[in-house]
């Protein structure tokens, strides 16, 4: 069932995407090659501990981060460890924050140093996928739009959708109904409301769309080890359209 939130419920989860929007910029100024990624996870559950939130991810299933950080290959839910980031990565950090009851939930995949026209082009693919998917998020579209959205911006770029991981909504839980596949034929499933809140976030693969997940339970990598990018925001849908809460103004 999906679960409409109040207008206080939403003074809350607007409170909740700062923390994650304002962690997200912390985590891109410290970004630079020879940063572990344990170490951007520490920034990242200090930021938002100090400003009175949890990180969502932590212990969320027994995963052991306050964030996910997921270089190149890695799709989504890579565990922050003593990987050294090099010039010339990419890097998804997924940030959540749980405060006064509410989560919100916002990824983006940042340069390390210079990158590859190629890599270049597979960021800027994924950011304009998420744009076009969150331009449908008006009352009475449909989720069905959305997805396509992210489709058509991908695949006419030349790159390809993750399939086994899709949006979702978010808020008193951090996955909540419904799901929100990032493909599919527009018109179908769910009529956009307002007050619905939903985590939008497409992952775009360089190569093919097929998926690996690693023994430690959590990794999830793209199987012909191709880049990766994935670019999430939370959105609520309003009377007059959407409100991004997770938006960072120098973004
Ligand atoms: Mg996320
Ligand atoms: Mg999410």
């Amino acid at each position: 069932m999906i679960y409409k939130k109040s207008p206080e419920e939403l003074v809350i989860m607007r409170k909740a995407g700062v923390m994650v929007s304002d962690t997200l910029l912390r985590l891109q100024e410290a970004l630079r090659p020879g940063v572990t990624t344990r170490h951007l996870d520490a920034i990242a559950e200090s930021a938002i501990v100090s400003s009175g939130g949890k990180p969502s991810f932590k212990g969320y299933k027994g995963f052991p981060g306050s964030i996910c950080s997921s270089p190149n290959n890695v799709i989504v839910h890579g565990i922050p460890s003593d990987h050294v980031l090099q010039e010339g990565d990419v890097v998804s950090l997924d940030v959540g924050a749980f405060y006064q009851g509410l989560h919100a939930d916002s990824a983006w995949t940042f340069p390390v140093g210079a990158i590859s026209d190629d890599a270049e082009r597979l960021l800027e693919a994924g950011e304009r996928s998420l744009d076009a998917a969150i331009e449908q998020c008006y009352p009475g579209r449909r989720l069905g739009d959305v997805g396509h959205a992210v489709e058509q911006v991908a695949i006419q770029a030349g790159f390809s959708v993750v399939r086994e991981y899709v949006g979702h909504g978010v808020g008193r839980a951090l996955h909540e109904d419904p799901q929100i596949p990032n493909y599919g034929p527009p018109g179908r499933r769910e009529i956009l409301g307002a007050g619905m809140t939903l985590a939008i976030e497409p992952m775009i693969n360089a190569g093919g769309a097929a998926t690996k997940a690693l023994d430690d339970g959590w990794t999830v990598v793209t199987a012909d080890g191709g880049l990766s990018a994935h670019f999430e925001h939370t959105v609520a849908i309003t009377e007059e359209g959407h409100e991004v809460l997770t938006r960072r103004d120098s973004s």
